[in-house]
């Protein structure tokens, strides 16, 4: 077995544990295998070992690695992670099928108008800010239900969720706490969250979807 897939059969065996821990059913969290920067050779070998959730951060580089991959694995599902412009919302329609970094009018209303050109709908996430970082995106928590309810309303469409990224230096549960509250008042049942570090709390706090790179794929360069 290659490096690679010990760590996958590693992180899988993880979640799953983490999930009967925390009185939950396995089934019910996702692992979203996170293979931004990494090879499609890399990638490859997880497809075989089984893997078939993908997160990636970039439409240009999921371009280049992603439609040969899922010619050959045309079940893999594939998660658009990364911040979004609006620009490039008819390339993300045609190649993700999930994109988790729904955060703003302009592009719900881009997204609202590639869908119904391209008569294809990716599953979408909100994305929303916990830490409230200038630098990051996502909607501020204080605005999160008004802006799903025009999602819904102004530019019809279907959210399954809401994702956040804890800022790196804070302890990440009341984040995840912050984002589940949110999920639950907005009647959502999706709730990305938790990453290589931090995994177990967020499904402690009922994540169902984490998404995992370096523990799986190895540090980035
Ligand atoms: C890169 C990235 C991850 C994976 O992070 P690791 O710490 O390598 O597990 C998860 N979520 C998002 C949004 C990312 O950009």
């Amino acid at each position: 077995m290659s490096d690679t897939v010990t760590r996958l059969e590693a992180i899988r065996a993880s979640v799953a544990r983490a999930a009967r821990d925390f009185g939950r059913k396995p089934e019910s969290v996702t692992l979203v295998a996170v293979s931004k920067t990494k090879p499609a050779e890399q990638i490859l070998e997880t497809l075989e070992a089984g893997q078939r959730v993908f997160g990636e951060n970039y439409v240009q580089e999921a371009k280049t690695k992603w439609p040969a991959l899922k010619e050959r694995f045309p079940e893999a599902e594939l998660h658009m992670i990364g911040p979004l412009q609006s620009n490039k919302a008819r390339e993300a329609v045609a190649l993700f099928d999930v994109i988790q970094s729904l955060d703003r009018e302009s592009l719900a209303k881009e997204l609202a108008r590639e869908i119904a050109r391209a008569g294809k709908a990716p599953r979408l996430f909100v994305q929303v800010n916990t830490g409230e970082e200038p630098q990051k995106g996502g909607v501020l928590p204080g605005d999160a239900d008004a802006f799903l309810t025009r999602c819904r309303a102004v530019h019809g469409l279907a959210i399954e969720g809401l994702m956040c990224i804890p800022p790196a230096e804070e302890p990440p549960s009341p984040h995840f706490g912050l984002l589940a509250k949110i999920a639950a008042r907005n009647g959502l049942t999706g709730l990305s969250m938790g990453m290589s570090a931090d995994y177990e709390a967020a499904i402690q706090l009922g994540a169902t979807h984490v998404r995992v790179g370096s523990a799986i794929f190895g540090e980035r360069g």
